[in-house]
């Protein structure tokens, strides 16, 4: 098993084209193809981390936040911990790879796995991606459409929700001449040819489409295949930030606090008490999200779960809704049990027999006091 190919079947699930523009994400350090020895899971790399990664001989790192953000302005390797650490997976030849944004705006990443955890149910992204699916149009003649469509599927077009291979398929008179020059799979050439053929539609991601054109050409029996791409304004219900759903039971404002710091582990909490007595419907977004309180307002959710929340968020909220900030860490941790699960089942058909490990102690950086 070979490092791209745990990339290659990790971004089917959270594709590099959800993630923020300016994000940094995909393979920071490494060699994709290297084979993979055991694999470790961990929120961010440090030195702790790194080591962990050598006993437990493992060559690819997976984390979260990039370990490569901002500019690397020098690898001055003897006073600068970032460059000695880089110069460490170098030697040691393990991969970092990273998957930040892209894991937040995926299902079951960062925010549906925070709201698993928190034991809510019917979970729904709290706002979907807007802008990023076309339509594709593609004239075909009618003894050919399976073939087309097949291979459109099989390259990620026609996916909504739980639904794949989704298209609509319309027979339409289609009219062409060929040149003195052209090869037309039907009729002659200089010769005026009208056939029916069907109109294909499907929705595509953005970031499939040319790979989704090009399979669609390599089986599309004419030599001039016809087809048209359609910006559409759709939400795309695949991909989206936060996640909101709801408690089996309702709690009160003290049950639903000690609720979450138990399941979270929290060491402590803030938060500010909303208008509802009772809190069943619950708003979450893994990491720093306090942008998404108005989605949570109108999503009718009782309680908004995040982190890194502003003392004027806070004022916002205040008896409106119900803000709870639990932590950067806490709210993010648990997307290594999904990574983890994920993995697993590709080593198990892969018949490999490379381990997933998560790192043991704790990255986070953030400790309370409370003598
Ligand atoms: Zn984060």
């Amino acid at each position: 098993m070979h490092i791209h190919q745990v990339i290659k079947y990790f971004e089917e699930w959270a594709p590099k084209g959800v993630a923020w523009e300016k994000d940094n994400i995909g393979l920071q350090i490494g060699n994709p193809k290297n084979q993979v020895t055991n694999i470790m899971l961990s929120l961010e790399l440090n030195k702790k981390v790194f080591e962990q990664a050598v006993k437990k001989n493992c060559n690819l790192i997976i984390t979260h936040h990039p370990f490569i953000f901002n500019p690397i302005k020098n690898l001055n390797f003897s006073n600068n911990p970032k460059a000695e650490l880089i110069e460490r997976l170098i030697e040691e030849k393990i991969s970092i790879y990273s998957a930040h944004t892209n894991l937040d705006f995926t299902k079951g990443g960062v925010s549906f796995e925070l709201a698993k955890k928190l034991g809510l149910k019917n979970i729904q992204f709290l706002e979907n991606q807007e802008g990023n699916q076309f339509k594709l149009v593609v004239f075909v003649p009618s003894g050919s459409v399976d073939e087309v469509s097949e291979a459109i599927f099989n390259a990620g077009g026609g996916v909504i929700g739980e639904y794949s291979k989704c298209s609509t398929q319309n027979f339409v008179d289609g009219t062409f001449e060929g040149s003195e020059v052209s090869n037309p799979t039907i009729g002659k050439k200089n010769i005026f040819e009208k056939v029916t053929e069907v109109r294909l539609e499907v929705l595509v991601n953005s970031w499939k489409l040319n790979s989704i054109v090009d399979e669609m050409k390599s089986v599309h029996p004419y030599e001039e295949p016809a087809f048209d791409v359609f910006v559409i304004k759709n939400k795309n219900i695949n991909y989206g930030a936060g996640a909101i759903g709801e408690l089996t039971t309702p709690l009160n404002s003290k049950e639903f606090l000690a609720h979450t710091r138990k399941l979270l582990k929290a060491d402590a909490l803030k938060y500010t008490l909303g208008n509802s007595s009772k809190i069943k419907r619950v708003a979450v977004c893994g990491g720093a999200c306090s942008d998404l309180i108005n989605n949570a307002i109108d999503s009718k959710a009782d309680a908004f779960i995040t982190a890194d929340i502003k003392y004027h968020t806070f004022q916002e909220a205040e008896n409106n809704i119900m803000l709870i900030d639990a932590g950067h860490y806490e709210t993010e941790i648990h997307v290594l049990n999904p990574i983890k699960l994920r993995l697993n089942k590709f080593i198990k058909e892969d018949k490999s027999k490379v381990k997933v490990f998560k790192y043991s102690g704790s990255t986070n950086p953030v400790k309370f006091y409370n003598n």
